[in-house]
């Protein structure tokens, strides 16, 4: 029989009553390999009821106490951490290497959250006013909620629940529906570590699902991460309801190159950041940006292309996996025929791409344009698969407005040996994440994950200092203690003295 996904609520794992059934499969084969309930409104309000009664606990557990537990969950995640990859690979379709970085920049998040007696630290100033102190507590704000996209089922939810937990806050988390198997590995290894009952639940489903988590007022912030029109509802809604909201969504990066650049190191960058993954990262590149006589390299940026295959996560020689399902296949292939249509020259087609002993599989193989303008879909929309667009533009003054007049802002990256042009770059380029001779500029934990404009919703960005902020609140306290000669007498003003 089919592998039933259980539900996690109130510190059980527990089969939904739901009659409603997703089908999770495996994208190299399209089999079915699991189902996904979508929880009943009775099972989500069980989820949130008990996640409020367990918040009255946890936050009173002292914060070493908080920071223990994520030194016990981050070594049994270590411990068990091939095993996770290759869950991970058997339901995105991820080489086993890939899947292991997911599994590990999840972790990396999990020792930051560690970290959290000295990241709660409040401010004191002394002698504010005569015998008078100031001091702030960092406090956590109750139940928070999670919604996470398919594209990396281990990292992505290790985004938030170790941070907010280890802030003092219970969590609600809802992954995507697609890949639903990591997660609830996440949340059994989470309970082996020690977590207490209820402080994570994990509920399944779809919008219906995630509207509760939106509307219900015992829900005091919400973390999304997907693609842009669901981010726009998901902060829209969430903040119309008084919540919280960061809402991390769909990007279109851009990689100018320059000519000074090591072309060696262009060539690479360019073929492991737009096909790695299958391109279905928010911080792959998708535009490839030549200034002047940088354009003479994309022959070679084809012939590198041209060598790269995808295969099943187990075959070492492959470069990439498949794509998620059969839906994401046809709208990349109906992408790659508007570019044609939109009059881009076609230098590598990855469609009817095939892969032996796989013929059911979601495979699209490298693609690449050259003559992109900016006026084509194939420009504007996320593609999210292994194309990438070259434009070519007559200077950097060029690219750089080229960049800032796109409406995401995830990340971006500068080819150049040029300190001078890499600081005008980093400087005046209007997105969040900028990579100087690095193509993915994923920030590590202790920094915050840091996309803007379109890409991003919200002002508290995830992981680092600033998922310290948005999962909690700042009390100021202003104290007096009387000496025994204080003397009495009323104080009409506001001013402290
Ligand atoms: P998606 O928006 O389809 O789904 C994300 C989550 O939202 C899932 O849990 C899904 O069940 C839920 N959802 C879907 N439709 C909904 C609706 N109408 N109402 C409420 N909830 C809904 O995204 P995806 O396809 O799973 O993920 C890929 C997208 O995520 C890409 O656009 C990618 O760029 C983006 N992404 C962004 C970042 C970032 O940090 N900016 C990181 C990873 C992925």
């Amino acid at each position: 029989m089919t592998q039933q996904i259980p539900l996690f609520i109130d510190g059980e794992f527990i089969q939904s009553r739901t009659d409603h059934w997703i089908d999770v499969t495996n994208p190299a084969t399209n089999a079915v390999i699991a189902r996904v309930p979508e929880a009943t409104d009775a099972e989500m309000q069980q989820a949130i009821a008990s996640a409020a009664d367990a918040f009255k606990i946890w936050r009173e557990v002292p914060v070493s106490e908080r920071a223990r537990l994520m030194l016990r969950y981050q070594a049994l995640l270590k411990e068990h951490h091939d095993e996770l990859a290759e869950i991970l690979s058997q339901e995105t379709g991820k080489t086993f290497e890939d899947a292991k970085g997911d599994v590990w920049r999840g972790i990396e998040v999990v020792e930051h959250a560690a970290n959290i007696p000295s990241l709660m630290m409040g401010e004191t100033v002394e002698n504010v006013g005569r015998e008078i102190d100031t001091y702030s507590y960092i406090q956590p704000l109750g139940v928070c909620a999670g919604i996470t996209p398919f594209n990396f089922p281990a990292m992505i939810p290790l985004w938030m629940f170790p941070m907010a937990i280890a802030c003092g806050n219970t969590f609600i988390l809802k992954p995507s529906e697609q890949d639903p198997l990591t997660p609830t590995r996440l949340a059994e290894l989470f309970a082996q570590a020690g977590a207490p009952k209820g402080v994570l639940q994990v509920v399944h489903g779809t919008k219906p699902q995630v509207d509760v988590l939106l509307s219900d007022p015992r829900i005091k912030a919400v973390s999304f991460v997907g693609s842009v029109p669901v981010g726009r509802y998901i902060y829209e809604t969430g903040t119309r309801h008084m919540k919280r909201v960061q809402s991390f969504a769909g990007a279109k990066n851009h990689m100018v190159i320059l000519p000074d650049a090591d072309k060696q190191q262009v060539v690479n960058a360019l073929v492991g950041a737009s096909v790695g993954a299958a391109g279905q990262r928010c911080m792959a590149i998708s535009v490839a940006v030549f200034v002047g006589e940088a354009q003479q390299w994309i022959p070679e940026v084809k012939a590198a292309l041209a060598k790269v295959r995808p295969g099943a996560w187990n075959d070492s020689a492959a470069s990439y996996g498949p794509l998620i399902s059969p839906q994401a296949k046809a709208r990349v292939e109906s992408l790659i025929a508007r570019g044609v249509e939109e009059g881009a020259e076609l230098l590598l087609d990855g469609r009817d791409c095939r892969v032996e002993g796989f013929p059911d599989g979601n495979w699209v193989g490298p693609t690449l344009f050259a003559g992109v303008t900016p006026d084509m879909d194939i420009y504007r929309e996320e593609i999210f698969g292994p194309v990438l667009s070259c434009m070519t533009v007559d200077s950097l003054t060029d690219a750089i407005t080229l960049v800032n007049d796109s409406p995401y802002g995830n990340g971006t990256s500068l080819f150049t040996s040029s300190g001078g042009a890499a600081r005008r770059y980093q400087h005046e380029i209007e997105v969040g994440q900028v990579g100087i001779n690095i193509p993915i500029p994923v920030p590590l934990p202790f920094f915050s994950f840091t996309g803007w404009k379109g890409s991003f919703y919200g002002d508290q960005h995830a992981y680092g200092k600033q998922a310290v902020r948005f999962y909690t609140e700042t009390k100021t306290i202003t104290a007096r203690w009387f000496s025994s000669d204080a003397t009495a007498e009323a104080n009409f003003s506001i001013q402290l003295r």
